[in-house]
């Protein structure tokens, strides 16, 4: 079977709206110029000064000792379990996690190591589901390792972990000797969306990592942090494993730009997202989760249309949307504008009133 994903049938009008994903952000005008003006040297061997001041402001902002520039989130993921566990180790995480659903495999096939799964609500799982799981080390289990959250937790709806959430699962890690990991993919937007620093949110937590590419709107990159022996790890594994890069100044001059002028806005999307999601609500058999940050996830079946359909049919439209079993994903971003939400309101009422 054919495991790339199939190209836009060329006939369809133009992508007028795209709320797919917020990875589909375009660097803006004033980012490319950023990109065009940037220092640049050799990164892999520490020269790229543009790289070097992102690390170090990455590093602050997390409040951590040291921090790598990384081609991708995932890979921030891969390299952090790879330094922290060893074969036959465990990881503790969502089932809906992106270490998990999304990263082919990486942890078994690069590793060898096994995820079990934490179930709770919206993507977050409780700290006494944590504690249960949690088993004295003993000759027949897994040495468990690493706990892993997701902040925003992204299948769970884009919901934002609490600060005394985050707490409570160090404190049970540090209890239990495991080691603590957070996927910041979208850090930024739980920061915005609750107020909380990004420092506060990583107290004692031994690595973790934030994406440039996905609502900040950088084309390429994320940042990993912890201490400085942790980082010197993850150099090995990003060398190792092809992610060393040169001079890549010009990619962390827009991560230093939208550091810079695309944090703030975030709220933005937030807002946009309540607005679809209230249009989205008043129309007959939706069923929409009030949205905490940037992500909407509505299930439209029992207004008498598939998913599959409502999807096709905006895409006719030139809205775009993803799938996720039975659920809509949408996501606002920097290129989506108040008045796009409108017409996508707008257009999912007529096409399921005409179901
Ligand atoms: C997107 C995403 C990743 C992976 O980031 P990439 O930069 O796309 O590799 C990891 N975790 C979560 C929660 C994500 O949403």
């Amino acid at each position: 079977m054919r495991m790339t994903p199939a190209p836009r049938d060329p006939k369809l009008p133009p992508i007028r709206i795209n709320l797919m994903s917020d990875t589909q952000t375009r660097p803006t005008p004033a980012m490319r110029e950023a990109m065009m003006r940037a220092d640049v040297g050799d990164e892999q061997i520490g020269d790229d000064p543009s790289t070097n001041r992102l690390c170090e402001r990455v590093a602050s902002l997390l409040g951590k000792q040291a921090a790598v520039f990384m081609p991708s989130g995932t890979m921030c993921n891969i390299a952090a379990t790879l330094v922290h566990c060893r074969p036959g180790d465990e990881i503790l995480a969502h089932p809906s996690a992106h270490v998990l659903t999304r990263e082919g495999g990486a942890h078994a096939a690069l590793g060898g190591f096994q995820i079990t799964p934490l179930p709770g609500d919206d993507g977050i799982f409780s700290p006494d589901t944590l504690r249960a799981a949690i088993v004295p080390p003993n000759r027949y289990s897994a040495q468990q390792r690493v706990v892993t959250v997701e902040q925003t937790a992204n299948i769970g709806g884009g919901t934002v972990w609490k600060k005394s959430g985050l707490d409570e699962v160090v404190s049970i890690a540090k209890k239990n000797k495991l080691i603590t990991h957070m996927d910041g993919a979208r850090l930024m937007n739980a920061v915005v969306a609750s107020g909380v620093s990004a420092r506060d949110m990583s107290e004692g937590w031994d690595s973790g990592w934030i994406d440039f590419s996905k609502g900040l709107g950088a084309p390429i990159g994320a940042v990993i942090a912890g201490s400085e022996d942790f980082i010197d790890e993850v150099w090995r594994w990003k060398q190792r494993l092809g992610g060393a890069m040169r001079q890549s100044g010009i990619n962390a001059a827009a991560c230093l730009y939208a550091l810079d002028h695309h944090v703030n806005r975030l709220a933005d999307d937030h807002a946009n997202a309540r607005v679809l999601a209230r249009g989205l609500g008043q129309i007959p058999g939706l069923e929409v989760n009030q949205p905490q940050t940037n992500l909407v996830f509505f299930d439209p079946t029992k207004s008498g249309i598939e998913t599959k359909r409502l999807i096709a049919e905006l895409d006719a439209r030139g809205i775009l949307a993803g799938a996720l079993d039975h659920r809509i994903r949408a996501c606002t971003h920097l290129d989506v504008t108040v008045a796009m939400i409108e017409e996508t309101i707008t257009a999912v009422r007529e096409i399921v009133s005409r179901a």
